[in-house]
């Protein structure tokens, strides 16, 4: 049993005052509002629930700065950075994944996520004949050593294009085959502890036929997992799916698969207005991720259309060019008032912007990992983020303010502590195993080459 006592939290009810947490067995056990502390209770400033990245490819995280000079052709786009990133793929073994993405999730605990959906590809170690369980064991050991919360989620890509049936070149490191998929799905779950939720996806519309997209659907369905994929990040891909499907990624998607709340899609940056508006009515959740979709130039969601139309959104980030949710939710808006020149976009009836990101983030992260809500209440997992409220960032920010505080006004993170599944995993601001795992990612780092 752990026992905390927050001056300030942000529970189930909204904010709340002298609240008296008991955690056991990974779970609240009980949340009581204006409480006194026990003599054993850990007495923390701000209590607030711990949010989701819903879209992460760890091995990127050993990309992050590595791609920004300007090539001499001058024509650098997201297609350009793929080439970058598979030939990276093409070096990463399980031991290298196993390392890098240790410090990817030790970060991301470290900003305040507790979960992670990983957006997994790469079943085949370099020289590998074929795909087996090495990859995946990789990540569970990365999230097993972290401490962060993890759902898995497989992911077929089986050609190169929508008229290229075959992968072609590091594609090869991703391929799979549907049945081979399906029974790395299943074994996957099969093999995993409770800590760990095993989903479905498929990369994207033009990396799997219409049938196998079908299948995988029918296997999220069937078993009640999330199913993901990328769609309509870029308009090249928007091109090309009209002239190949005779339609828009989104509104193909909608017309051919039973899209439902079960689905995270992950940018759909590029939708028109009716596929807006018809996504956001399924109950989707679309998955945003801001700083990766800026740096690679992929396009702008329209964010106000969306929400005004009832849409769901998490975040991700996805390149892991940076990891912060505050600061993903922080360009999310700013991306919108730039394009509008207009201010506080996010949010609708006299709400606050910062309250009002964080609250989708929250919902949307969990809806997307097939998690609970995430809020503070009795019988929810206890993955908390506690935050210093003598903070100079904080300090004298009511309940009002306090998240639009933290979304818009800074840089470096005020958190003290991050709990996740009753477990402090960070303290006093670090990771708990952070000096391992820096470690260890320099090392693979220079064995494969990198750095
Ligand atoms: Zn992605």
């Amino acid at each position: 049993m752990v026992e905390i006592f927050a001056r300030k939290a942000l529970i189930q009810k909204g904010w709340a005052e002298n609240v008296r947490l008991a955690v056991n067995n990974g779970l609240l056990e009980t949340v009581e509002e204006d409480a006194r502390p026990g003599p054993n209770d850990t007495v923390v400033g701000i209590v607030i629930p711990g949010l989701a990245n819903a879209h992460s490819h760890a091995f990127q995280r050993a990309l992050a700065g590595r791609t920004e000079e300007r090539s001499p052709a001058g024509r650098d786009n997201f297609w350009t950075w793929r080439e970058r990133m598979y030939a990276l793929a093409g070096k990463i073994d399980p031991a290298a994944l196993t390392a890098i993405a240790t410090q990817a999730y030790n970060e991301m605990l470290a900003s305040g996520y507790t979960s992670v959906a990983e957006f997994h590809y790469l079943h085949r170690a370099p020289g590998a004949a074929r795909a087996d369980e090495s990859m995946f064991l990789a990540i569970t050991d990365a999230a097993r050593q972290s401490g962060i919360r993890l759902t898995y989620v497989p992911v077929l890509y089986e050609r190169a294009g929508f008229e290229s049936p075959q992968p072609i070149g590091s594609q090869q490191l991703f391929a799979l085959e549907i049945d081979e998929f399906l029974e790395h799905q299943s074994r996957a779950a099969e093999i995993s502890d409770a800590s760990v939720h095993v989903a479905a996806g498929v990369h994207s519309l033009r990396a799997v036929t219409t049938s196998s997209l079908q299948q995988v659907a029918d296997l999220a369905r069937q078993i009640g997992v999330p199913m993901h994929l990328h769609i309509a990040e870029q308009q090249r891909e928007v091109d090309e799916c009209l002239s190949s499907y005779g339609r828009r990624p989104v509104r193909w998607l909608l017309e051919n698969l039973d899209v439902d709340e079960s689905w995270c899609l992950v940018h759909a940056t590029h939708m028109d207005t009716e596929e807006l508006a018809s996504l956001a009515s399924t109950g989707a959740v679309v998955c945003l991720c801001p700083s990766t979709e800026a740096n690679l130039g992929d396009g702008l969601f329209s964010l106000r259309r969306f929400l005004e139309a009832g849409g769901r959104f998490a975040i991700g980030s996805d390149s892991h060019i940076s990891i912060n949710p505050f600061e993903e939710l922080r360009w999310l808006e700013y991306g919108q008032r730039l394009a509008a020149q207009s201010r506080n976009i996010a949010a609708f009836e006299g709400a606050h912007v910062g309250r009002e990101l964080f609250m989708q983030a929250l919902h949307g992260g969990a809806q997307a990992c097939g998690q609970a809500p995430g809020e503070i209440t009795a019988g929810a997992p206890a993955d908390l983020v506690v935050l210093d409220d003598d903070d100079p960032m904080l300090v004298g920010h009511d309940a009002t303010s306090l998240l639009d505080a933290l979304v818009f006004s800074g840089y470096r993170l005020p958190i003290e502590r991050v709990m996740v599944n009753g477990v402090w995993r960070v303290i006093n601001g670090e990771p708990v195993g952070i000096e391992e795992s820096s470690r260890d990612f320099a090392a693979a780092l220079q064995r494969i080459g990198v750095a």
